[in-house]
């Protein structure tokens, strides 16, 4: 397997998520009639489960003795899939998470698509997420997929397909990947996570996204945001001051932190404009968002979250920022929304 980390990763997946029998089974007979596209475009939000989906269908795709519509998950293919060394696979990611996937990485494409498939099927491209891809990047994708060579698929996975080129999305089939129906997504969450409320609380900070809601239990995220729901009030009370809540937080994710800060000052807007308290998402956040919307007008509390969000898309496109000095001065606009 071609891979840009060092380390073998398996990419093996035999089976979807359970609510994604429909577009499986849809591939499904398209390959069976050999209409497989060369291309496909996975869209739908983060941590819907378009990766998974994506390694079940590149397992199915390579497995030499496919068995109920599945990879068997024995055959040569599926054990060099599980080895990560599979010869006929190529997956571009960025090379850390939130990176941009940079030109070098896309070359690699016309080298391998030159290339027999060793194990004498096809060859199968993931780029995930595709939208990570700069524009030399993506202009570089365009040529390999005018000319794919033979037995070539791609599969382009995106949570924010808007933010591709036209001309990449226009040559890709795309299928569609909603958020789940919510007792799917508690069902499946119920095989990992024991407690029903702590379910629901992270299926409602992932907007329904199970597999987000997954890693963000996995990651502790919940104890994470709220430690931090926790410390704010000491930013108001005058116990901390901007640089040391900076200097505290700032080794964590701050691309989680900084969506965390904006969603809620998301939040406050709506209820300084409304005063609908049910229009709150984050509901375990109200005395806060509460006391902002009160302090605050409406165009300073945009201004803020607008400068916050802007930041953290920054980060996301692989800006490298002082993170200490970012937080310190997301810190000082919160502080004095509540002057
Ligand atoms: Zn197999």
């Amino acid at each position: 397997m071609s891979k840009d980390k060092a380390e073998a990763v398996s990419y093996f997946a035999q089976k979807p998520l359970p609510w994604q029998e429909s577009q499986w089974k849809s591939l499904l007979r398209r390959m069976r009639s050999d209409a497989l596209p060369h291309a496909l475009l996975l869209k739908g939000a983060l941590g819907v489960g378009k990766g998974a989906f994506s390694q079940a269908l590149m397992s199915r795709v390579l497995c030499h003795t496919p068995s109920g519509g599945y990879a068997c998950g024995h055959c040569k293919s599926c054990d060099l899939l599980q080895a990560g060394t599979h010869p006929d696979v190529l997956v571009i990611e960025p090379e850390s998470s939130g990176k941009p996937i940079k030109i070098d990485q896309i070359r690699r494409i016309n080298e391998f698509a030159r290339k027999t498939a060793q194990q004498g099927g096809r060859r199968v491209i993931i780029i995930d997420p595709a939208e990570a891809m700069n524009v030399n990047a993506a202009n570089a994708l365009l040529k390999s997929l005018e000319e794919p060579g033979d037995n070539t698929l791609f599969l382009l996975v995106s949570a924010r397909a808007g933010d591709m080129l036209a001309t990449i999305r226009s040559r890709c089939q795309l299928v569609m990947f909603p958020v789940p129906d919510l007792s799917l997504a508690k069902q499946w969450l119920g095989d990992h996570i024991a407690d029903a409320q702590t379910i629901d609380h992270l299926l409602s900070l992932s907007c329904g996204s199970p597999v987000l809601a997954r890693n963000m239990f996995d990651q502790n995220v919940l104890e994470l945001r709220g430690h931090l729901i926790n410390v704010m009030p000491e930013l108001f009370r005058g116990n901390l001051t901007p640089v040391e809540l900076a200097k505290e937080q700032h080794t964590g994710d701050l691309i989680s932190l900084l969506g965390w800060l904006g969603s809620w000052l998301d939040d406050a807007v709506k209820l300084r404009l409304t005063a609908d308290e049910s229009l709150v998402r984050n509901r375990d956040v109200n005395r806060m968002i509460g006391y902002l919307a009160k302090k605050a007008d409406a165009p300073t509390l945009v201004k803020v979250r607008d400068r916050i969000m802007l930041q953290r898309q920054q980060l996301q496109e692989g800006a490298n920022l002082n993170s200490q000095m970012l937080l310190e001065g997301v810190f000082s606009d919160y502080l004095e929304l509540a002057l």
